[in-house]
């Protein structure tokens, strides 16, 4: 079996905002094979920048773009090809959009390999830990507290036993930042837990005394408290505090998480699977996180393409502590797989169809695809 094609479509909203919501848009990636095979995937990026990485034609060796270095691969050789589009950008690449690129293509070629020998990709990774995971409701923080009241009203409602909440409004002022949480705690009532994504903005210090005033709302994790940089400071703050901090959803490449989990001494780190490399990545990062006895959540923020890659990466590493389920309203992210990923009493099932279990909706890709 050969590469025939590496397909990049973006997808875009008529209308996108400034808000911090990912579902606006993506970049869907196919890898076509002269058997016949589709692989699918996605990328959590700027898409047009995702594509051009794809698309770019060659400049030399190390700078070339990845369809090129794909077509006429056996796309079985996923390893391998993942070294190979890693060395062939190592010019413009090592972090950024040439890892998120990777990423789509990544998933689609062991989308492929599941295809191909006809089981889910998580016997593929090594096989399931666990065949229905536990999910927790990520949502931005309301406008209002009382608007994040209702929030979390309507998510435990939902029948999930974790909500994040994130952004929006939350980090800017103490006093504001502890009626939100005040009134996420109330939404949620005692039993269910409570994750907090602060949005990159406090220095080490500020974290450290915010953390002890939210203490009393129980949050299971604090979530990227400092700017994305400030691994030194991560490293300060974790050492400084009790409650669980997580972060990662912004690197890429498996060099940057091991130096996360290094320097910044996070408890969970957060691969997202369309961005930090694939699954190639992501299950180097767990592995790396587990001999440094860190939990890994992943990070997911798209379509039904990474909630199904994210089920099949949880369920296959050891050190997995509960499932990101985006639960944000728009077509692009709802209405891009016919499979929906249905949370029922807060846990989500594994796919067990070949591959990552998903099938593209066509009416969707052909609604919202940019010429
Ligand atoms: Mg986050």
């Amino acid at each position: 079996m050969k590469i025939t094609k590496v397909e990049a479509i973006h997808l875009r909203l008529p209308n996108v905002t400034t808000d911090c919501d990912g579902t606006q848009d993506n970049l869907v990636v196919l890898v076509h094979t002269d058997a016949g095979l589709v692989g699918i995937g996605e990328v959590d990026s700027s898409p047009t920048v995702a594509k051009a990485v794809i698309e770019a034609p060659m400049s030399h060796y190390i700078a070339n773009g990845l369809a090129n270095v794909l077509i006429g691969e056996d796309p079985l050789e996923i390893g391998r090809l993942y070294e190979k589009m890693h060395r062939a950008t190592i010019y413009y690449g090592r972090f950024g959009p040439a890892i998120h690129a990777m990423s789509g293509i990544d998933l689609a070629l062991w989308d492929i390999a599941g295809k191909h020998y006809g089981v889910p990709v998580y016997k593929l990774l090594g096989g399931a830990y666990q065949k229905k995971l536990r999910a927790y409701a990520s949502i931005l923080f309301g406008n209002t507290p009382d608007d994040t009241f209702k929030i979390a009203q309507q998510w435990a409602n939902a029948g999930f036993t974790a909500v994040k909440f994130g952004w929006g409004p939350f980090g800017k002022d103490e006093k504001l930042d502890l009626e939100h949480a005040a009134a996420a705690r109330r939404g949620l009532g005692d039993k269910r837990d409570f994750m907090i994504d602060v949005g990159c903005c406090w220095d080490w210090k500020t974290a450290v005394r915010r953390e002890e005033l939210l203490r009393q709302f129980r949050p299971f994790w604090i979530e990227e408290p400092l700017l994305a940089d400030d691994f030194e400071g991560y490293g300060k703050l974790s050492n400084h505090v009790s409650t669980r901090i997580a972060a990662g959803e912004g690197e890429s490449g498996v060099a940057a998480y091991e130096h996360l989990m290094r320097v910044g001494d996070i408890d969970i780190v957060q691969p997202d699977l369309a961005r930090c490399g694939g699954l190639t990545a992501g299950m180097k990062i767990a592995e790396i996180a587990k001999s440094l006895r860190k939990g890994v959540c992943n990070h997911s923020y798209k379509t039904g393409i990474s909630i199904a890659a994210s089920l099949h990466f949880m369920a296959a590493i050891q050190n997995g502590v509960i499932l990101e389920y985006c639960v944000e309203e728009g077509p692009i992210r709802q209405t891009t797989t016919i499979e929906k990923f249905p949370v029922i009493n807060g846990y989500v099932d594994v796919p067990e169809a070949p591959g990552l279990g998903v099938n593209l909706n066509w009416d969707t890709i052909e609604k919202f695809r940019q010429k």
